[in-house]
């Protein structure tokens, strides 16, 4: 059975990483070494900005203000939101941030074959997922439901968005985070950070190596023990995780999750429990960890083959078995069986 606290465990248990690291770094007692550090709630979930070097404050300060600028233009859920608004008219002039994010939404819907659907909202609304008041449609309400997924009826030219179909409505849930960190480490690079990472509810961006050169230690969740999955060496990456135990449901003796499977309308039984993705665009983690989540695991190795230069995954399946990619077979360390595929 899923354990409806671990997000907060998550939270708790990735932060405590980089504590160690830090308390081993903070002895030398320079400005460089010393982390300027902050955790606030935004996007439903917790998170913690960290930086080094001397305008390390500052970027902390300037990353928290872009998580709450992006957090009011891209939530669905928010009535002042862009998102929000072109959901209610199906039109709209949306800023530069909220049109890069739709734009990235149907291409990565395009180049998944639809795996990763930005269209969902009226799925994810149906089920409950948006106001908490869970329930278990009918099948014929999610089979009229599903005419309204429809992402190729969203038309996004010069940052005008318009919907060609009654009822459409968008939902950059399993986007918007990854977008998120991306534009943290922006900020981290304009400042002239020297190192840093976000953690945005388990979903990790590392920015340079940590401040005595060694790489940074991001945790994998595992979902149904306190442990971790196992341990990532990275740097200047974005490692992202998708599975069904971060928010679900139970009726009568069933769990139903919020990762739906676009050709069902129901949550993708896809053999996976979890998908992480590592790689340098943050943007793309976070699409490709929701689609290949729904594909499975045949699909996802097969999607990771041909695009392997951008990314690499570990998938874990309801088989206990752990699935790393080639280019992080050394970098990942797991007590569980491991397979490593090229
Ligand atoms: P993530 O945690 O990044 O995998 O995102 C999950 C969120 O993405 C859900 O809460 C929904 O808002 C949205 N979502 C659910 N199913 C899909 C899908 N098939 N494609 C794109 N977004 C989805
Ligand atoms: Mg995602």
């Amino acid at each position: 059975m899923r354990n409806f606290n671990k997000k907060k465990i998550s939270f708790i248990s990735i932060f405590l990483i980089p504590l160690l690291i830090f308390s081993g770094c903070t002895q030398s007692g320079t400005t460089e070494s010393e982390p300027h550090s902050k955790d606030f709630f935004a996007m439903d979930t917790y998170m913690t900005v960290t930086a080094y070097g001397e305008n390390g404050s500052d970027a902390v300060e300037e990353a928290e203000k872009r998580v709450y600028e992006l957090d009011s233009l891209l939530n669905a859920e928010n009535k002042e939101s862009e998102i929000y608004l072109l959901n209610e008219r199906g039109t709209a002039t949306l800023s530069d941030d909220t049109a890069s994010v739709l734009q990235s939404a149907l291409d990565y819907c395009k180049l998944t074959d639809g795996a990763f659907n930005p269209a969902m909202h009226p799925i994810m609304r149906l089920w409950g997922f948006t106001s908490g008041k869970y329930n278990v449609p009918t099948e014929e309400s999610i089979k009229a439901t599903l005419k309204l997924t429809k992402a190729n009826e969203v038309s996004l030219k010069e940052n005008k968005a318009k919907f060609n179909l009654n009822g459409l409505e968008v939902d950059l849930g399993g986007i918007a985070k990854g977008y998120t960190s991306s534009q943290i480490m922006r900020i981290f690079k304009d400042s002239g950070v020297t190192s840093g990472m976000v953690n945005l509810g388990g979903n990790v961006q590392t920015f340079g190596l940590k401040p005595d050169g060694s790489e940074w230690n991001v945790a994998i969740e595992h979902p149904d023990s306190e442990d971790y999955l196992g341990i990532l060496k990275t740097h200047d990456k974005a490692v992202i995780t998708s599975g069904g135990y971060e928010r679900n449901f139970e009726k009568n003796g069933r769990t139903y999750h919020h990762i739906i499977d676009p050709t069902t309308g129901y949550p993708a039984e896809s053999g996976l429990v979890s998908v992480t993705v590592v790689a340098e665009n943050g943007t793309l983690a976070d699409a490709l960890s929701t689609s290949l989540f729904v594909m499975g695991e045949r699909k996802a190795e097969e999607f990771w083959r041909n695009n392997r230069d951008d990314f690499d995954i570990i998938l874990y399946a309801d088989d206990d078995r752990v699935i790393v990619s080639e280019g992080i077979k050394d970098s990942f360390t797991t007590e569980l069986k491991t397979e490593v595929i090229s």
